[in-house]
């Protein structure tokens, strides 16, 4: 069984980069890789291509430092361990754990982010079988935040509002939060709430892209009433460039962009300010950041952000868009 001992405290705020292998459309259209990994000295290498005024060729490397960065050549279950399994730790320890997965749409954030809220279970119910941990119980809630409003993944797509209690605490009103006992039971509810996820007309990954979706665990007390221990958030977050939507025709996406770009700023400022120990946290900058408020703050929360990236020539500027991000916010 996992012991709790064996997990070690995960900083307060890690940031990972993730690049993905080029996949065989890249291949076949003779895309390069200008991503270089050094995962020794935790840098990233961008060997942007470039051509000057006078059509000669170079090009220019921009260097990036990361707390770990992690090359094609590591998998779902290495990614857990390292970056995963220590929030395990965080919330049987009474914190709460966060983790983000932001990139250009593509980069492969949902394949990074769908393995780990069962891993993570798994890890969950091994420490609730160890007589310190019994009389607890986990429980899963799953919604998306698409053009600023919340939507319940698992109360088929009910649209929910935010509000604020009493003490401050911001809570999405009426999100339906179920209790599991296995990790089968588990992997139905978010085969159910990947389903739910925004298709919109296309039906393709396009829709999906312009949302949030956020897999939240919390751990109880089985006492009456129940006693919240930890929580442990999932967030795949919308398609970086989709902030960039404002330019476009169609005034739906032009505010679903506004909405995205808005969100994403505030949750790299808040996360900042977090790092930085500062007395004011921006949390109402927007409703991503709203209800992950209460995830962010006391001294107890950790947060992964999982910066992903692809490797092709043709993203590079998405590529770099995303690094400067994920450099900012530590
Ligand atoms: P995003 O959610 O960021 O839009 P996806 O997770 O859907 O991107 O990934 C895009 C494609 O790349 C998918 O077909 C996915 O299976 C593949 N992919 C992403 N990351 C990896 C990886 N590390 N190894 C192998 N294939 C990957
Ligand atoms: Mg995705």
């Amino acid at each position: 069984p996992l012991l709790l001992a064996s997990l070690p405290d995960a900083p307060k705020i890690r940031v990972i980069v993730r690049k993905r292998p080029l996949n065989k459309k890249e291949l076949e259209r003779g895309e390069s890789d200008v991503l270089e990994c050094d995962a020794a000295a935790s840098c990233l290498y961008v060997n942007e291509p470039k051509v000057k005024v006078d059509l000669t060729k170079y090009v220019e490397r921009h260097t990036f430092r990361f707390d770990d960065v992690f090359d094609e050549r590591v998998d779902n279950s290495q990614l857990y361990e390292q970056a995963v399994q220590p929030l395990v730790g965080t919330i049987f320890r009474g914190g709460k754990g966060t983790c983000f997965a932001y990139g250009q749409t593509g980069s492969g954030k949902t394949y990074t982010m769908s393995p780990l809220p069962l891993r993570a279970a798994g890890d969950i119910f091994s420490i609730m079988q160890q007589p310190n941990f019994q009389g607890l119980s986990l429980h899963v809630s799953c919604y998306e935040i698409y053009g600023g409003k919340v939507f319940d993944l698992l109360n088929g797509r009910k649209k929910l509002e935010v509000r604020e209690d009493g003490r401050r605490r911001v809570q999405v009103v009426g999100l339906r939060e179920l209790a599991v006992g296995s990790l089968a039971v588990l992997q139905q509810l978010c085969d159910h709430a990947a389903a739910a996820r925004s298709t919109g007309s296309t039906g393709a990954n396009d829709e999906s892209s312009r949302s949030h979706s956020i897999l939240c665990f919390a751990l109880r007390t089985n006492t009456e009433p129940a006693k919240m221990v930890g929580k442990l958030s999932f967030i795949d977050l919308a398609g970086s460039e989709r902030g960039a939507d404002t330019y476009e025709n169609d005034k739906q996406t032009r505010l679903e962009g506004a909405e995205i770009n808005k969100s994403l700023l505030a949750l790299k400022e808040c996360i900042r300010a977090l790092d930085a120990d500062a007395r004011h946290i921006p949390f109402r900058g927007s409703k991503l950041t709203e209800v992950l408020r209460d995830s962010f703050i006391g001294k107890n929360a950790r947060t992964v952000m999982i910066a992903n990236v692809s490797p092709n020539s043709c993203s590079c500027e998405h590529t770099l868009n995303t690094l400067r991000y994920a450099d900012r916010v530590k």
